[in-house]
C-alpha cells in the first residue's frame, strides 16, 4: 500500500513542482478564506468593540497591580517576551519555561471597571447572551459530556458521584453530568454568570465561599479555567482537600506550545482577552501543566492534544500576509491570501500535520486528568486503558491520511485551471494520466475519486492523432 500512495505523492509534487516552475505562484487566487474569530461565543466587532473600551478607559489600572511569581512552579526570575494588544506583559519563567502575566490579574478589577465604562458592560451582556444561545449550550454539552463519557468510568462505582467544575461559566457542564445521573456543584468568579446559572436551577457558587455543598467530590474539573486563575497552585491544593480519595482532577488548557501561539505572540487572537475578565494570565505546556500539579500534590496521569491550528493562517502569517490580532482589532477581515499551489500542497500535508500536532502535544488545547500523588496507583490500570485507546485513535486517524482520497480533488482542482494549449502541460497530463491509470490496476480498487481524476485528465487531453 505504501509502495502505491508513495507513487501517487511523487506524480504530485511532481505537478505541484511543474505548476511552480511556470511561475504562476500568486497568479492562482485562492479567494482568500477569511480566518474566524477568537472565541467562539463572541463576534469580532465585539471583541474589538471591548478591546478599544479597555484601552481607552481600564488599562491604566493595570499599573496598579501587584506582581506575582511564575504560577507554575513559583520562581520569580523571568525574561520580558512581548506586551498583548490590552496592555499585560507577557514574561517567561527562566526556572520552567512557563509564559504568565507577571501581575495579580483579579476578577474584581473588571467589576471596578465596568463601574465606570458602561459601555464595556453592554458588550459583556452582548457576549453573555451569545453564550446563552442555544448553540454554543449544545455544543458545550456535546464537548464536556464527551470528556466526562470518558472520566466516569474511571471512577469507583460511588452512587451517586459527586462533581464539582472549577469556572463552570453558565453551568452547562453542570447539565451535562446531571443528564448522565453526577450530583453537580460549580464555582464561578463572575457574578453575571452566577446569577443566571441560579435561575437556570444550578448549584453554583462564587469562588471566594469557602464552605462548598456535597464535599468531598469524586471529580473536579477545571474546563479551561487554570489559565485565568492569579494563584492556580493554592486553587488546586484547595481543591485536593475538597477531592475524595479515588477522586479525579480533570481540565483542559490553551496550549503554549501551539505554533499559533509560539510564533505569533500578542498577534495570536486569544493572547488578547484580557479585557472584560482575567485573560489567558497563565499559558501552560505539557511539562509546566505537570509541574503546577505535582507542586500542588497530584499526580498528572495522562495528557492529550484537542483540535488542530488553522494551518494556512500560520502560513499566511509567516508569510507576512497578515498581522494577526493586531489587524483584527483593527475590525479588518483578514484573509489567508495564499497561491492555490500553497493551498493544494498545505492540504495535501495538512492531515499529517494534524497527526504530528497530536502526537507531539502541540495542538491548541491541552487535555488531561490527575489525581491525590498517592492514588496513583489506583489509577494504573485505567491510565493504561486509557494510552491504549489514544494510541488506537492515532493509528486510526494514520489509517485514515489516504492521499488518494485528500489529494486527487485539490489536484483536479489545479489541472482545471491549466490552459489546454500549453504543451509542456499536454506532456505532463499525459505522464499523469499514465501513473493514475497504472494506479488504478495495481490497487484494482474503484476508488473513485482516481477513476474522476483520470476521468478529467483524458477530457483536458486532445484525442490521439490517427
Ligand atoms: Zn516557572
Amino acid at each position: 500500500m505504501t509502495s502505491h500512495n508513495d507513487h501517487l505523492v511523487s506524480a504530485l509534487l511532481e505537478l505541484a513542482s511543474d505548476f511552480l516552475a511556470r511561475q504562476s505562484t500568486g497568479a492562482i487566487s485562492s479567494g482568500g478564506q477569511s480566518i474566524s474569530t477568537p472565541f467562539s461565543t463572541t463576534s469580532q466587532s465585539d471583541w474589538a468593540e471591548g478591546v478599544r473600551h479597555w484601552n481607552d478607559n481600564g488599562r491604566h489600572l493595570i499599573a496598579d497591580l501587584p506582581g506575582r511569581d511564575c504560577p507554575a512552579c513559583g520562581h520569580e526570575e523571568h525574561r520580558h517576551l512581548f506586551q498583548s494588544y490590552d496592555g499585560y506583559p507577557y514574561v517567561e519563567c527562566l526556572s520552567c519555561g512557563c509564559w504568565y502575566v507577571p501581575l495579580k490579574v483579579e476578577a474584581e478589577l473588571f467589576e471596578r471597571f465596568f463601574e465606570h465604562c458602561p459601555q464595556a458592560f453592554a458588550v459583556v451582556q452582548r457576549n453573555l447572551q451569545s453564550r446563552q444561545s442555544e448553540t454554543s449550550k449544545q455544543s458545550n454539552l456535546e464537548r464536556i459530556g464527551g470528556y466526562l463519557d470518558n472520566l466516569v468510568p474511571m471512577l469507583e462505582s460511588t452512587d451517586p458521584i459527586r462533581y464539582l467544575d472549577m469556572g463552570c461559566g453558565l453551568g452547562h457542564s453542570l447539565h451535562a453530568a446531571r443528564t448522565r445521573g453526577l450530583q453537580a456543584t460549580g464555582v464561578e468568579s463572575s457574578r453575571e454568570c452566577i446569577a443566571l446559572a441560579a435561575q437556570d436551577g444550578l448549584a453554583v457558587f462564587h469562588i471566594s465561599d469557602k464552605e462548598l455543598q456535597n464535599r468531598p467530590f469524586h471529580l473536579v474539573s477545571f474546563w479551561e479555567s487554570i489559565e485565568h486563575m492569579v494563584d492556580p497552585a493554592a486553587v488546586l491544593q484547595e481543591c485536593l482537600e475538597n477531592l475524595a480519595p479515588g477522586g479525579l482532577l480533570a481540565f483542559t488548557v490553551p496550549n503554549q506550545n501551539s505554533p499559533l501561539v509560539r510564533a505569533q505572540r500578542e498577534d495570536c487572537s486569544f493572547i488578547n482577552g484580557g479585557y472584560d475578565t482575567p485573560g489567558h494570565i497563565n499559558l501552560f505546556n505539557p511539562a509546566t501543566i505537570e509541574r503546577l500539579l505535582e507542586r500542588s500534590g497530584y499526580k498528572l496521569l495522562a495528557l492529550d492534544g484537542q483540535y488542530g491550528i488553522n494551518f494556512e493562517e500560520l502560513v499566511s502569517y509567516m508569510l507576512g500576509k497578515h498581522r494577526g490580532a493586531h489587524e483584527m482589532l483593527q475590525d479588518q477581515v483578514i484573509r489567508n491570501d495564499l497561491s492555490g499551489e500553497t493551498i493544494a500542497l498545505l492540504s495535501a500535508i495538512g492531515p499529517a500535520f494534524a497527526l504530528l500536532e497530536r502526537i507531539t502535544l502541540i495542538s491548541p488545547i491541552l487535555f488531561g486528568f490527575a489525581c491525590r500523588k498517592d492514588d496513583a496507583g489506583h489509577f494504573s490500570q485505567a491510565t493504561q486503558r486509557y494510552h491504549q485507546s489514544r494510541c488506537e485513535q492515532l493509528l486510526a486517524q494514520i489509517n485514515r491520511m489516504e492521499p488518494a482520497s485528500t489529494n486527487v480533488a485539490v489536484l483536479e482542482q489545479k489541472l482545471r485551471m491549466t490552459s489546454d494549449n500549453d504543451a509542456a502541460v499536454e506532456h505532463k497530463l499525459h505522464v499523469a494520466l499514465e501513473r493514475i491509470e497504472s494506479l488504478e490496476d495495481q490497487l484494482l480498487l474503484a476508488r473513485n475519486p482516481l477513476r474522476r481524476l483520470a476521468r478529467f485528465v483524458r477530457s483536458k487531453l486532445k484525442p490521439p492523432k490517427g
